[in-house]
């Protein structure tokens, strides 16, 4: 870590700059443009490069991130009290491929002769890992599923080396839910595509109760989705605890068991094949986000979003809330005009949800992101949005969609990293890539997740946390480009499974949160 002064502009109009230097700097020192600093400014917060008059607007990334609330005199610490945030930009009269005035950008150069070893599935898609997944209609058997399933890896997995893991998809939903109400779809179709994810290996099997709304049949309707192998007479597989063959608990536990067994001979004897990069589908994502954020990790995903993208593979960004602020910079980059309008109608249908909530954009930075020097919403969506690189964007998926084709996605989701990695593991992510300044030991059972740290620091003391330090970026130790590269070569092992993850050695992984907007009775 540099141990000069060190401060970092984003663009050349900016009229802050934020402090690199762990710690902090102190009043009184100098920076190298001869600037002294009036105040302490700690680490990864603003400092004014100029005087800023009351009502002028802060600018970074060369855009306002908010207006002055007083005079703010050069070498001032900027912090968030000293800023009105401007407002949300409207939906309307946005930039749109056709309008006469805006071009999509070029498609990127490809990229060719990157593979990895996957497991291929019937419907052609690539599993990253052989995971026996149970799904489960309702939270009401949870406790049962979960009994059965440290009984399945205590007695059965250590028989059947080449599957990696059983991973009991359990959830809130399922009863006690508006299940007819018109945004239930949205938990509905999530369960229902997760419980298809390429790590699954075309394998299904639900638990269910028997009494609840969400029916086996109403969850995986005959005809949405395919059996592994030439087994289409075979019905969806389903324990149901309420049948009347069930004599007390023992006997559902050893029906799971029973059954699992069939689809782990099935798992086991799959093998891993070379298959180029393009059947990557990566989900990227930020959560616990600093001033690093957006100068350092996300802009390294931004350049192997790039790279994933010219090797024609897919890569989903998401988070609403974290885009809003910036959507005139991708409706400018759909690649049709029917993309940036989906891109419109799930900002639309966003700022709808938050307002029934008489909540706003606002609500999203967390104290944390505060305390590492996010002033406001749109200074942190700057920060994001560069995860998404600059090719165009060909899709958009609602939230629980599932993706069809590749190339840049936008996977409306919450910011909220659960519900976010949830639904991109909806979509088909077999691949999560997670950035982290604040610091968060986030992990998914079903899907390898790759931290990337901000800063050094973080990275130092989380040693066996993160598995890419992208705060060498900011110490002058590496380029963007570089950490870039060392992402992209990273995601190829770790598909591969010659590399685990931090979170897969220490078997971390969150609870999957379904997001469900509808009403619960
Ligand atoms: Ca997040």
């Amino acid at each position: 870590m540099a141990t000069a002064p060190l401060t970092l502009r984003m663009n050349e109009r900016d009229n802050v700059a934020i402090v690199a230097n762990d710690g902090g700097l102190a009043a009184g020192t100098a920076l190298a443009c001869g600037l002294v600093l009036r105040d302490r400014v700690p680490q990864g917060h603003k400092v004014a490069l100029a005087d800023i008059a009351a009502g002028a607007p802060v600018l970074r990334y060369g855009i306002p991130i908010g207006h002055a609330e007083r005079d703010i005199a050069a070498g001032s610490w900027v912090h968030e009290r000293l800023l009105k945030m401007p407002q949300a930009r409207a939906l309307a009269g946005l930039p749109m491929p056709g309008d006469g005035h805006t071009t999509p950008p070029a498609a990127l150069p490809p990229l060719a002769g990157y593979t990895f070893e996957g497991y291929r599935n019937a419907d052609g898609s690539v599993g990253t890992r052989n995971i026996l997944a149970i799904t489960q209609t309702v939270q009401c058997v949870a406790g049962v599923t979960d009994f059965a399933v440290k009984r399945i890896k205590a007695e059965l997995l250590p028989r059947y080396p080449n599957v990696d893991d059983v991973v009991a998809l359990e959830h809130g939903y399922g009863c006690g839910v508006a299940i007819d109400a018109p945004d239930a779809v949205v938990p509905i179709r999530t369960l229902r595509h997760i419980s298809l994810n390429p790590n699954f290996g075309g394998e299904l099997m639900v638990v269910s109760l028997g009494c609840e709304k969400l029916q086996p049949e109403r969850l995986l309707p005959p005809g949405s989705f395919a059996i592994a192998d030439e087994r289409e007479a075979v019905p969806l597989d389903v324990v149901c605890l309420q049948d009347e063959g069930h004599v007390g608990f023992m006997s559902m536990v050893d029906s799971i068991v029973r059954q699992a067994e069939v689809h782990l001979q099935r798992l086991d004897a799959r093998r891993r094949v070379t298959v180029p990069a393009s059947e990557l589908v990566v989900g990227v994502q930020c959560g616990g986000s600093d001033a690093f954020s957006g100068v350092t990790a996300n802009p390294a995903v931004g350049y192997c979003t790039d790279l994933l993208v010219r090797a024609g593979a897919s890569v989903m960004f998401s988070e609403v809330t974290e885009v809003r602020d910036g959507i005139a910079l991708l409706t400018s980059r759909a690649a049709t005009p029917e993309v940036a309008q989906a891109m419109v109608r799930e900002m639309a249908w966003y700022d709808a949800y938050l307002q029934r909530g008489s909540a706003d954009r606002s609500a999203n930075t967390t104290p944390g992101n505060k305390q590492g020097g996010l002033s406001n919403i749109v200074e942190k969506a700057m920060g994001s949005i560069v995860k998404s690189g600059t090719a165009p964007i060909s899709q958009v998926l609602a939230p629980g969609e599932k993706l069809q084709g590749r190339g840049l996605t936008f996977a409306a989701t919450p910011a909220s990293d659960f519900i976010c990695g949830t639904l991109q593991l909806a979509a088909g992510m077999n691949l999560h890539v997670f950035t982290t300044g604040r610091g968060t030991p986030y992990g998914l059972a079903a899907v390898p997740v790759i931290k990337v740290a901000t800063r050094t620091a973080l990275a130092t003391r989380w040693h066996d946390l993160m598995d890419i330090n992208a705060g060498r970026i900011a110490d002058g130790a590496a380029t963007i480009e570089e950490v870039g590269w060392e992402l992209f070569r990273c995601m190829l092992d770790v598909a591969s499974g010659r590399r685990k993850t931090w979170a897969e050695h220490w078997k971390l992984h969150n609870a999957l949160v379904l997001f469900n907007p509808a009403p619960v009775t």
